[in-house]
């Protein structure tokens, strides 16, 4: 069957990558979730110092990128069944996803020398095909030529409670869990919305030619078999 490229975009916490992971296996193919880059570059502005209350140090942060100081990859992980983010080869997936680096990651995001880099690894990254790919932006910059583009969204109320449970989920210790305050995660989901969609270079928006999927009020299995059978009725007619 011949392979596609498959691009999900919408707003944060959506539930994106959830549906993305689960379709890529469904069908074999790989899965890249581009939030994860975004959010790795941001980790490493954090550590070394660019990236301190007062905002981003844009210079330095663009000297790193051109000396190739940030590399970013993907490893399997079998216990869990997805893929886990490396930083400069150390695991990172867990600390990506903490409020500080949410709270800090869209205007790293904003910054063009940071989507050009990103967008060219991702381009290279889908190559071959036989991709599916969550992010803001895959279905109108990175492959406007996909063959098939999704773009999802839910009310901010309704993603923040996802996510806020996501992170109680996680919370290892009492402190953790006592820290989380829906309403930061709920203004943290808005926040990243409007810089998402605002930003000059590939602003969240979605592409002409892109299916909608309002999942408010779906669960992940109907979210799951309606990707499917819209893969299916796309790869049929390609
Ligand atoms: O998907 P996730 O919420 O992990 O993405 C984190 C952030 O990375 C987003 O809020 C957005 O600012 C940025 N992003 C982006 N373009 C992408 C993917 C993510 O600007 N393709």
């Amino acid at each position: 069957m011949k392979k596609i490229i498959i691009a999900i975009d919408g707003h944060s916490s959506c539930g994106k990558s959830t549906m993305a992971k689960q379709l890529a296996k469904d069908i074999g193919y790989v899965y890249v979730d581009t939030g994860a880059m975004y959010r790795a570059v941001t980790l490493y502005a954090m550590r070394n110092g660019m990236y301190p209350d007062a905002g981003i140090q844009e210079e330095e942060l663009k000297a790193a990128v051109e000396a190739g100081k940030i590399q970013i990859s993907f490893k399997f992980n079998a216990e869990t069944g997805r893929p886990d983010t490396y930083l400069n080869g150390e695991k990172v997936e867990d600390e990506i996803r903490q409020m500080e680096v949410s709270n800090r990651v869209s205007p790293v995001a904003a910054l063009p020398f940071v989507r050009a880099l990103l967008t060219q690894q991702q381009q290279e990254m889908g190559k071959e095909k036989g991709i599916v790919m969550d992010g803001r932006d895959i279905g109108t910059a990175v492959f406007p030529q996909a063959e098939m583009k999704v773009f999802v969204t839910a009310s901010a109320r309704v993603r923040a409670q996802r996510r806020f449970d996501e992170l109680m989920g996680k919370a290892k210790t009492q402190e953790e869990l006592a820290a989380l305050n829906y309403e930061e995660v709920l203004k943290n989901v808005e926040e990243r919305d409007y810089i998402d969609s605002h930003r000059e270079v590939a602003p969240l928006r979605q592409a002409e030619d892109a299916l909608v999927l309002d999942n408010s009020d779906m669960t992940r299995e109907e979210q799951s078999a309606w990707l499917l059978a819209k893969y299916q009725e796309i790869v049929a007619k390609c």
